[in-house]
């Protein structure tokens, strides 16, 4: 079936949105969009899109059965519940929400309009998410207990209205948001305590640098790290795993594997090793012939799989992907984050 979309917002990521669907899914046209700037309605416009007026006259439009939502975060919630009532299928971009409390309504309402609701959470598509993914599910590596995950940048501060605390400002909900979901979606185990620590470091009203430690039911803990001031990156990914460690570096997905042989048979671990850090059994590393180097694992992965699942939703084809109940989790873990941080301390909850 044929869909016309909307976007509302037309942005970085608004823009992002038309383009990428125009280019790359076959059944969606963007008719049009609505936003509140003249530098984005003539950009828009010279791209041969249609510029509503008003939301209203956008809401009215029969033509029109799905909405992307690209607006700063405070202004979401408003939106799609308008456009749920009024018949729209919605995609709204992460956060959906500033809280818990706003994404229950939403929800609400979708479930009254039996319309989709799903929030592009498109880093479930990443390259480097998919490889992790692979390697704990598919036997690569086994028994994870401790994963890091972080974004580096060195440029200081949040821009525009990311640096502002009443438009949804912030690297927890930018993209702590993101993070976050990889791990309750690598992670098959409720969390049961948050510890936070965010940094002001540029801004007066909002965290730009953020550490997160979760722990997870199953004993497996997971470290979030969210930089704009780091000049020494650490890598993307870090897994350890009894078995073995992976490493993912960078965005380039350079990274390899390093997994333990069986060494029942081997006798090495009594020897003193004399290392720069004095004779130790501990702290040596093992010899090398008790390990083996493996290269990452090939994935393919496509983001407009998201889009396309959306779309075979609509037409009742298939099971919602990006679940609203998945955002809500999300959001839950969130609002435990600044709870953390106001509080300096873990905080319990089983999530
Ligand atoms: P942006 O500032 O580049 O664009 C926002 C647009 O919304 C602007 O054109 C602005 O004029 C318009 N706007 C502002 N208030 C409005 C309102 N009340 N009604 C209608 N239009 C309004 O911001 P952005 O970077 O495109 O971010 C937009 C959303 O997309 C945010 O929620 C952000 O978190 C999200 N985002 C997601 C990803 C991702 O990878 N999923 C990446 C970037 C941004």
């Amino acid at each position: 079936m044929e869909h016309k979309m909307a976007i509302i917002g037309y942005g970085g990521m608004g823009s992002w949105h038309a383009e990428n669907v125009s280019s790359r899914i076959d059944n969606i046209s963007v008719k049009g969009i609505f936003d509140i700037q003249k530098n984005a309605q003539e950009k828009a416009q010279s791209q041969g899109l249609y510029i509503y007026k008003s939301l209203e006259e956008l809401l009215a439009d029969t033509e029109i059965d799905l909405v992307t939502i690209a607006t700063p975060n405070d202004s979401h919630k408003a939106y799609a519940i308008s456009l749920l009532e009024a018949g729209k299928n919605v995609i709204c971009e992460k956060p959906v929400t500033m809280n818990v409390a706003e994404l229950e309504e939403i929800i609400a309402a979708a479930k009254k309009s039996g319309k989709v609701f799903s929030v592009h959470q498109n880093r479930r598509w990443d390259k480097d998410f998919v490889i992790i993914k692979t390697i704990l599910n598919q036997g690569g590596l086994n028994n994870p207990y401790f994963i890091e995950s972080r974004v580096q940048g060195s440029r200081g501060a949040m821009h525009g209205w990311r640096g502002h605390k009443i438009n949804g400002g912030g690297m927890v909900l930018d993209w702590g948001v993101h993070l976050l979901d990889q791990f309750l979606n690598l992670i098959d185990s409720p969390v049961v305590s948050v510890l936070a620590h965010l940094f002001n470091l540029y801004s007066d009203e909002v965290e730009d640098n953020i550490k997160i430690l979760l722990r997870f039911e199953n004993g497996v803990s997971a470290l979030c790290e969210m930089s704009t001031n780091c000049l020494i990156n650490n890598p993307r990914w870090h897994v350890s795993c009894i078995d073995g460690t992976a490493v993912i570096e960078d965005w380039s997905c350079a990274g390899k594997i390093v997994k333990l042989k069986s060494d029942s048979q081997m006798n090495w671990s009594e020897d003193i090793v004399y290392t720069e850090a004095g004779p130790t059994r501990t702290m040596a590393p093992r010899p090398e012939y008790t390990t083996e180097v493996l290269a990452l694992p090939e994935v393919t992965t496509d983001w407009s799989d998201y889009y396309k699942n959306i779309v075979n939703v609509i037409d009742g084809l298939e099971e919602l992907i990006v679940r609203p109940e998945q955002s809500l989790r999300v959001m839950k873990v969130i609002e435990k984050v600044f709870e953390s941080e106001k509080s300096g301390m873990g905080v319990k909850c089983h999530i």
